[in-house]
């Protein structure tokens, strides 16, 4: 790895942060606060919340096993990732790589940082090469990413791909782990003590349940988190998702619970799913979705749609021609979407005539208005 300075924009390793009056004070029992010109009234919103998240992070410290100095705490973890081009990307000068297909926010946010986005496409397993991530790779590579489990794919990248790629570039490596509780594979956590260019990040969003409350976290060496800190607006995590993260973290054996019936529903749903007419392939998933290869993906997307069930329609995304995103819901939810999938699969096979309704002009523009309602997740 290149040292840190040479990594991070000359800029913002320069960078003196704001300090906040919360950050000043620090420890000592202190009853009267008047430093932050708050109001006294309207108890406890009307404090500005601890910007370090110090008591959150010391429960998810011992939750995950990692020292409190390895968090960092984000508005999602899209925070985070778009932390990773602010800190070490210079707009129109450095590029980041990232397999392809996966989850849509890293190259958003290369686009809204100025960084040039470097596309490498995986073989039809949904696995990458080395070789074809190395080449990518040049002297403005800063950031490399990886999501394992993949989105849309659903499926562990081969770790010795990562680890190669961990072993050999000279830059940061992000390894996007939102769906590590249910992959069944140990987390990249388990290295970061031994690797200074590795960036984990997990979320709150998916076996966790709390995808309303934006919470993300990245682990990285207390080098780098530092810096993510010094750049993050100082109360980036407000005071209500700390409370009610807090919350759950002290009753966090709930989460294996809802794993484990995900994981149940979801061997159910796939086998399900492959024996409808209008499935062609299912993927194999280690997260909680998966990916199936349809007939005709427009025609069974609208077609749900009709029937008040969505599902995520992938076809434009590489390596994912008619192929539809399903997330594992309860079994009720997940019967309602195989019972009516079953007939609309049995309506398309006596009658041909009603696919090409649903495919039409029309049912594209209707796709089209969802997805730019919602974001990639
Ligand atoms: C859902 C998802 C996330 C979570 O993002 P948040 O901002 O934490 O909700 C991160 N990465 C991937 C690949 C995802 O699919």
């Amino acid at each position: 790895m290149k040292e840190l300075k040479q990594l991070v924009r000359p800029n913002i390793w320069s960078l003196s942060p704001y300090t906040s009056a919360r950050d000043e004070y620090q420890g000592k029992d202190a009853k009267v606060f008047l430093d932050a010109n708050e109001n006294p009234y309207n108890d406890p919103v009307n404090r500005y919340p601890d910007p370090l998240q110090r008591d959150l992070k010391v429960r998810i410290a011992a939750i995950k096993d990692v020292p409190v100095q390895d968090i960092f705490l984000g508005n999602g973890s899209d925070e985070a990732i778009d932390l990773m081009y602010r800190i070490f990307c210079t707009p129109g000068v450095d590029n980041a790589v990232a397999i392809e297909p996966t989850y849509g926010m890293y190259g958003v946010c290369a686009d809204i940082n100025g960084v040039e986005y470097r596309r490498v496409l995986m073989n039809d397993d949904f696995q990458p090469s080395y070789d074809k991530i190395m080449a990518a790779v040049d002297a403005n590579t800063k950031l490399v990413f990886f999501c394992s489990p993949n989105n849309p794919s659903a499926n562990n990248i081969d770790r010795t791909v990562i680890d190669r790629v961990l072993d050999n570039f000279d830059g940061i490596v992000i390894v996007d782990e939102a769906y590590i509780d249910f992959a069944g594979v140990p987390s990249y956590l388990r290295q970061l003590e031994s690797r200074p260019n590795l960036i984990v990040l997990q979320t709150f969003s998916k076996a966790w349940g709390m995808a309303g409350i934006r919470l993300g976290m990245a682990f990285a060496q207390p080098e780098i988190i530092g810096i993510m800190n010094k750049v993050k607006y100082p109360y980036n995590i407000n005071l209500l998702t700390q409370q009610r993260a807090m919350e759950e973290v002290m009753q966090y054996n709930r989460v294996q619970g809802w794993v484990d019936s995900i994981l149940k529903e979801r061997t159910r749903l796939m086998e399900e799913f492959a024996k409808l007419d209008c499935c062609i392939k299912v993927y194999p998933s280690d997260a909680n979705f998966f990916l199936a290869r349809v007939k005709d993906a427009a025609a069974t997307y609208n077609y749900l749609v009709d029937q008040g069930i969505i599902v995520r329609n992938r076809s434009k995304i590489a390596l994912c021609g008619n192929s539809l995103r399903v997330t594992i819901g309860t079994a009720p939810e997940n019967n309602a979407l195989i019972d009516s999938l079953k007939k609309f699969s049995s309506c398309t096979k006596k009658n041909q005539n009603v696919v090409v309704v649903f495919s039409g002009p029309e049912g594209r523009q209707s796709e089209v208005k969802r997805s730019e309602f919602s974001a990639e997740n």
